[in-house]
């Protein structure tokens, strides 16, 4: 059975007073998490959260890795160093990424191998922005999205995560209905089908997109929907609590 999954990307915010702040509210409002939650702190944050984080079960994921293993790429974090900070995951492909960074399949497919090297769980983004959608290319966006990067790039003890995030619906207020979440996540593990490397059927995937302690509940009946990344609801700590609570009872019943 798949295990069900909340992911917090808090992303270029905070400061340590702020991360205090809402660690304070996490260890106070949530309960030991009866499902896989992970935080993705902002790099310089890392440490400050596994000092003061006092739950159990809940992991740390970087935001992002290098291409490059080690050596003169100023600016960069490796996978290892995320490794050795104590991180567990990471996510990889996220869109703001692929639209500022210039992040294509092929670089993501370098970062996912390194990732995976160093034992992180990978966090794969994949989503299609709203001309993609209208011009009717959204899965075949994302099929190239899945195969390209991770054909090349994993083996049988790969951990890796799916996150279905529609550009369209990032930081914007706007969600795929869970309908349509639901067509593209099933589409996703038609295509994970094709990859040797991975098991379809116990990968779980997430769905991603101005996810909130209001709308988490619609996308967690979905079959094929297993979890949530979230972004701006995620630097609430009462929200993201009641979105984790959620994933727990989706999980129960
Ligand atoms: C994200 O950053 O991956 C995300 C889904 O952000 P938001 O929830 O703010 O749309």
């Amino acid at each position: 059975m798949r295990q069900h999954m909340v992911v917090a990307n808090w992303k270029m915010n905070g400061s340590r007073g702020a991360v205090g702040h809402l660690l304070r509210g996490l260890n106070s409002s949530m309960q030991s998490p009866r499902c896989d939650v992970i935080l993705a702190p902002g790099y310089l944050h890392i440490d400050q959260v596994s000092r003061e984080l006092t739950l159990t079960g809940v992991s740390l994921a970087g935001q992002n890795c290098s291409e490059y293993s080690d050596g003169p790429y100023t600016g960069e974090v490796s996978a290892k160093m995320l490794a050795d900070s104590g991180c567990k995951w990471v996510i990889l492909g996220h869109s703001e990424r692929r639209q500022y960074h210039g992040e294509t399949n092929e670089v993501i497919a370098s970062k996912i191998e390194l990732a995976c090297s160093e034992n992180l769980g990978v966090i794969y983004c994949v989503g299609e922005t709203i001309t993609q959608r209208d011009s009717g290319d959204a899965q075949s966006v994302v099929r190239e999205q899945l195969l390209t990067a991770l054909n090349s790039s994993i083996n049988e003890e790969s951990r890796i995560v799916i996150a279905y995030e529609p550009v369209w619906a990032i930081g914007t207020g706007l969600t795929a209905s869970p309908n349509e979440a639901q067509i593209m996540h099933s589409y996703i593990r038609e295509n994970l089908r094709s990859i040797e490397a991975i098991n379809a059927e116990d990968t779980v995937i997430l769905y991603g997109g101005s996810v909130n302690a209001v709308n988490a509940n619609d996308f967690f009946s979905q079959v094929d929907i297993d979890g949530v990344l979230v972004g701006g609801a995620s630097l609430d700590a009462e929200a993201f609590c009641r979105i984790v609570d959620m994933a727990t009872l989706k999980r129960e019943n």
